[in-house]
């Protein structure tokens, strides 16, 4: 018994860093697909600048407040799940900044 869990875990352990060799983005294949998501929705966003790192987005269902400095967003979505909503990535282009550094 203790033998088959020791080749289970094994097994395991070598498919993650296999798989985490042959990764090709600077994220994880889960936050990627959440990034392409939210994409389509923050091209739709208006911008406007309230200083020079925080800016009130309307995405036409709500107004928000976005700090790039912060790293936060009043919808809590980027706080709670640390991937950039729809209106950080909106703000991130129009300023262009990363979400990288
Ligand atoms: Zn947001």
């Amino acid at each position: 018994m203790a033998e088959f869990i020791r080749d289970m875990l094994q097994m395991w352990f070598y498919n993650r860093r296999t798989n985490a060799r042959e990764m090709s983005t600077y994220l994880t294949t889960f936050a990627d697909e959440h990034i392409k998501d939210r994409t389509e929705t923050a091209h739709r966003c208006e911008i406007h600048p309230i200083h020079f790192n925080t800016f009130k987005v309307d995405d036409k269902w709500k107004e928000t407040t976005v700090d790039l400095d912060e790293r936060s967003c009043s919808c809590r979505q980027w706080d709670l799940d640390e991937l950039p909503c729809s209106h950080a990535m909106a703000v991130a282009r129009y300023a262009s900044r990363s979400f990288n550094s």
